[in-house]
């Protein structure tokens, strides 16, 4: 039963591994959009196990491809080829602009940025990277020193070259308040203005200069930007700062990095990658999550000149990398999202989806802002729009506990959980976005009551 499960966990599961809820989930089956516990109640899914359930849990297309895999043959390794994998780069690769045309298949988000700190260091011949604060890139040694946000950054002994740099958040910005308004009023703005009405651009790209001319950055290898921040908290930057951004290192012989883990395959809707969003063209591109609808892979995408000069300082070797299973998959996750068209259905459900949110910022003074794009949206929770202060986490909590209670699961993240986070599958419906937003409004009236 599931004291039995507690137990086990308490005994046997790691303590620095945390699950929501005080009650946490058993869950036994998944279909589509939806999710089944124990007892057989259901949940909509609203944050696909952390962005990850692309196109829906067990998509019955994805499934046959599974078994038939599983029935031929499962693994190789790298030493010997298979078509699966043959077959999945060239149809990874096609979605690619070039020059970045040269695939490492691994295994999970941390894996693939850690191979492009590698990468970044083996072409510049310098050591420094900078990422913003609020980055999440991994939890391994070296990706830790990349991620910046609340209780994930760690420092190894020693360092790991890696230097925070200001994260150019339009809503929150460096002061923890809404600087990209001119005065309280303009708190209640319009949802689709966000990146495009702040003020603050140059500012931001002065502190960037700043990073950069300090002695550890001064020469860098690389620069990793998330195109929309997501454990953050669904952070955005303002138009036309990564563009300038990625000029600026470039100029200091670094490589720019997109972190597509949460932000790629069709999620953002109006382009299949995040950087394109943001009219950039990376160096490397690291990507996980939504590429395996679940099943553990990764890749890390780069020009032949980059993937040349890692391979005049080392031979790259990962036992299950590109692995026969994880490349049919992957192959059957982007047939899937061309014939369902769910990079339109991201940008038409999304785009819905922010309005009915933004309507419940003008209704309830403790949501401060509603922004994101596509299917990545964020809900940040605040004790009044002036201030701006997060509203404290146990009152997150219990406005969380009571949407699991109404049958709809989503997630948190910002530095003190205070935003709510909204990424379902790609497969999402209007009517189901209607029962969504019914069941936030009526768990944030309980809550004022
Ligand atoms: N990059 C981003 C943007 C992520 O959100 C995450 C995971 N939250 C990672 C990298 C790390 O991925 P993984 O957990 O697969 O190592």
């Amino acid at each position: 039963g599931y004291n039995r499960v507690l137990e086990i966990h308490k005994e046997h599961l790691s303590p620095v591994v945390t699950a929501y809820f005080q009650k946490p989930l058993l869950l036994h089956q998944g279909h589509m959009e939806w999710l089944f516990d124990a007892e057989g109640s259901r949940y909509l899914d609203f944050f696909s196990g952390i962005v990850t359930v692309s196109v829906g849990h067990c998509h019955p297309k994805v499934n046959a491809v599974a078994q038939k895999q599983l029935g031929r043959l499962w693994h190789t390794s790298t030493v010997f080829f298979h078509p699966p994998m043959h077959e999945y780069a060239e149809k990874l690769a096609a979605l690619l602009p070039e020059p970045l045309k040269v695939i490492f298949l691994v295994n999970s988000g941390s894996e693939a940025n850690e191979l492009a700190m590698l990468m970044a260091r083996a072409h510049s011949n310098n050591i420094d990277i900078i990422s913003f604060r609020g980055a999440y890139h991994g939890c391994s040694p070296y990706t830790l020193g990349l991620t910046n946000v609340g209780t994930y950054k760690m420092e190894l002994p020693g360092g790991t070259g890696c230097q925070p740099t200001m994260c150019p958040d339009v809503f929150r910005g460096p002061w923890g308040g809404s600087h990209c308004r001119d005065s309280p009023v303009q708190t209640i703005r319009k949802c689709s203005c966000a990146p495009d009405c702040c003020q603050a651009k140059d500012q931001y790209i002065e502190q960037f200069k700043d990073t950069l001319s300090t002695s550890v950055a001064k020469s860098i290898a690389g620069f990793f930007a998330e195109p929309i921040q997501g454990v953050n908290g669904v952070v955005q930057y303002p138009k036309g700062f990564l563009k300038e951004a990625f000029e600026l290192v470039r100029a200091r012989g670094g490589v720019c990095i997109a972190d597509e883990v949460q932000t790629g395959f069709g999620r953002l809707g109006s382009h299949f990658w995040g950087f394109q969003t943001h009219d950039v063209l990376p160096d490397i591109v690291t990507m996980a999550k939504g590429i395996g609808n679940g099943f553990p892979m990764a890749a890390v995408i780069t020009t032949p000149e980059i993937a040349k000069s890692l391979a005049k300082c080392l031979q790259h070797f990962n036992t299950f990398g590109g692995n026969p299973m994880a490349c049919a998959i992957g192959s059957a996750v982007l047939e899937v999202i061309k014939e369902e068209n769910l990079q339109e259905n991201s940008q038409e459900v999304g785009t819905y989806m922010l309005l009915k949110f933004a309507k419940l910022r003008d209704e309830f003074e403790i949501v401060g802002d509603v922004r994101g794009k596509g299917l990545m949206i964020g809900i940040e929770m605040v004790q009044d729009k002036i201030s701006c202060r997060p509203l404290p986490r146990e009152e997150v909590n219990q406005i969380h506990e009571d949407c699991k209670h109404m049958g709809l699961l989503v997630g948190r993240g910002s530095i003190f959980s205070q935003t709510f986070r909204i990424a379902p599958s790609m497969c999402i419906t209007k009517p189901e976005v209607d029962f969504a937003v019914e069941v936030f409004r009526s768990a944030l009236t309980q809550h004022m009551e």
